[in-house]
């Protein structure tokens, strides 16, 4: 049994109760989909956080755009992404300081664990690529080249919209699936585990994912949002947005 966590977004009180979440059900194995950067306004701590507990982690597209460059970013995300950068640099002790920027700069783009791949956005793109729950009416033909890829379980994050997209193709959200998706043997699955720093689903609460033998587990943890939208509102380089967003998970 082991966690799956994804876009934190540089949210610390999100993913401090997370971790504790996961702690307190006693599951020593925790993996980590990408963007753990962007957005919000504890980067280094977070960073810190995923490196301490020896989380596993892959490249996202934010955590690419603070090593690169922002690549399709909106206004908010690429100020966001500039400041994040300076937000690493600026650490004055140089141990931790290459750390941070080490670790980031080893993130492979994909994990595979017997017959579970993990990767950001898509098993086609890893890095950037969304497979959003629309996709299944407006662009079928993407899912099922996506699905080609897929051998049987694939593990998502990127939209930060929870839940669980079969080849047909067709998409099951959290509340359809009883927060509980049953692993069918030779079906195959993709698998997105939602966001915990910045959901997108309408939910407030921080989202992440259980993977038992037989059954993926969708899990919320409430946070204290107002800590994370005070200390956006109060930085001068991020967009008031990506606080206010986090009271309507959207
Ligand atoms: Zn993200």
């Amino acid at each position: 049994m082991f966690a799956v966590i994804s876009d934190i977004h540089s949210n610390l009180a999100a993913l401090r109760a997370v971790l504790d979440d996961i702690e307190r059900r006693q599951i020593k194995e925790i993996f980590c989909l990408g963007d753990i950067v962007g957005y919000g306004p504890e980067p280094c701590q977070c960073l810190d956080l995923i490196i301490d507990r020896q989380i596993a982690g892959i490249m996202g597209n934010h955590d690419h755009a603070v090593f690169y460059e922002p690549t399709n970013f909106n206004t908010g995300a690429e100020r966001a992404s500039y400041w994040t950068r300076r937000a690493l640099e600026k650490e004055p002790d140089s141990e931790k300081r290459s750390r941070r920027w080490s670790f980031l700069g080893r993130l492979p783009v994909s994990i595979r664990m017997a017959k579970i791949m993990m990767v950001h956005g898509s098993p086609r793109r890893p890095v950037n690529e969304y497979i959003f729950p629309d996709d299944i009416y407006t662009n079928s033909a993407k899912l099922l080249t996506i699905f080609e890829k897929v051998d049987h379980l694939c593990l998502v994050g990127h939209t930060h919209v929870p839940g669980v997209f079969l080849d047909d193709p067709d998409f099951y959200g959290v509340d359809e699936l009883d927060y509980v998706y049953p692993v069918v043997e030779k079906e195959k699955a993709i698998i997105n585990v939602g966001s915990v720093g910045q959901p997108r689903d309408q939910d407030v609460r921080a989202s992440y994912v259980i993977v038992g033998e037989d059954k993926i587990e969708f899990v919320r943890v409430e946070y204290d949002i107002e800590l994370t939208v005070a200390q956006i509102l109060a930085n001068p380089q991020l967009d008031n947005f990506e606080g206010e967003r986090l009271r309507d998970g959207r």
